[in-house]
């Protein structure tokens, strides 16, 4: 049966309306659903009875069970049962916020060298609720307030568009889980008509872009999306989106040992990047048994960042969380997979 979490609030009142039922019946499901949190259409008491039976009917108050669990001090990384497969989220609870990493495909197909992930081929893309419900499932269960989400997990968000636009808006919903839009990230390997389209949807979800290499003839060779839209493409769109957002963008830009970590990468880096309203997150490489990269040693990353900071471009470390519990994107689901 169809899952009430795939729905957003105005295809609720559409569906309501046209079975006669009223428009702000909708947001009274909503505030059930997600502000009250029940576990059944019956426990909705402000709802007529024809309204819960109808909803009974058509629609389950659904959760995604949990197979496997791994615990850190800080950060708790799950295994999730969805139809014909699993999906990982990870629960990282920092010091000013809780904040959850989702998923939105099973497998991905972008390709890129060093992804974990991406070993394993795309499946088929979550549905609208598999994804709203990572967030709302893990709430539940470990009764937390989770205050960011960051679409960072498997998968390409922009390769599942619609269904995340969707999931998006359930999330950011005032009526129902009201979280704010910029509490939210999206993480994107740089499919150029997608951020486009993101930009023209005038809302106030961050934007990163997984950049990792600063020419077309390195990127070309450890991310296959670039052969589909260079960096001059890329670029362009961001500049775009940033004149039409004026939000900062996130640049995401992993450091690999003799791949793309030297001083001369550095500054064509600092160069793609000068003015742009950009920040880049420096992040440490969590190596993986199946890929022939590793980390940069701390000695080259520092100097790395220093020749951004020198160059005037805003620039991070990523803080490192849950490298002990199998934290890269995609290593849970794929040992759970070689395992069974
Ligand atoms: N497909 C999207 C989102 C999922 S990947 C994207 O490409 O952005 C989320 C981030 O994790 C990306 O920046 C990705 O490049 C990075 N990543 C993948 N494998 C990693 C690893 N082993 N260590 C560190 N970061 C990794």
């Amino acid at each position: 049966m169809n899952s009430i979490f795939n729905l957003t609030l105005k295809e609720l009142e559409d569906i309501l309306v046209s079975n006669g039922f009223k428009k702000f019946n909708a947001t009274q499901v909503f505030e059930g659903i997600y502000k009250k949190k029940v576990n059944s259409f019956n426990e909705i008491n402000n709802i007529s009875k024809s309204l819960k039976e109808y909803l009974i009917n058509n629609y389950v108050i659904n959760d995604l069970k949990v197979i496997n669990v791994l615990r850190s001090d800080d950060t708790d990384k799950y295994l999730l049962e969805v139809e014909n497969g699993s999906v990982e989220c990870v629960l990282m609870r920092h010091d000013y916020a809780t904040s959850i990493c989702i998923s939105t495909q099973i497998g991905c197909n972008m390709g890129c060298a060093f992804c974990e992930s991406g070993r394993l081929k795309k499946i088929r893309n979550l549905s609208v609720s598999e994804i709203v419900l990572q967030v709302i499932s893990i709430q539940k269960l470990e009764n937390v307030r989770i205050q960011n989400v960051v679409i960072m997990g498997i998968g390409e968000p922009f390769d599942n568009f619609d269904n995340l636009v969707k999931a998006l808006n359930i999330l950011t919903c005032p009526k129902g889980f009201d979280l704010g839009s910029r509490k939210i990230t999206v993480s994107t390997c740089g499919i150029v008509p997608k951020i486009k389209e993101f930009a023209d949807l005038d809302g106030q979800v961050n934007l990163a872009i997984s950049l990792h290499a600063p020419s077309d003839d390195l990127r070309n060779k450890i991310m296959a999306i670039n052969k589909a839209y260079p960096l001059r493409e890329l670029m362009d769109v961001l500049d775009y989106y940033i004149a039409k957002t004026n939000r900062r963008v996130t640049i995401e830009y992993i450091l690999l040992d003799e791949i793309n970590d030297s001083e001369e990468c550095a500054m064509k880096l600092s160069k793609l990047l000068k003015g742009k309203l950009m920040y880049v997150n420096l992040i440490p490489y969590n190596s993986t048994s199946h890929t022939e990269f590793s980390r940069t040693s701390k000695k080259k990353q520092d100097k790395f960042y220093d020749v951004l900071y020198k160059n005037n471009i805003q620039v991070g470390i990523r803080h490192e969380m849950g490298k002990n519990i199998k934290g890269a994107c995609g290593q849970l689901r794929a040992s759970y997979l070689e395992e069974k």
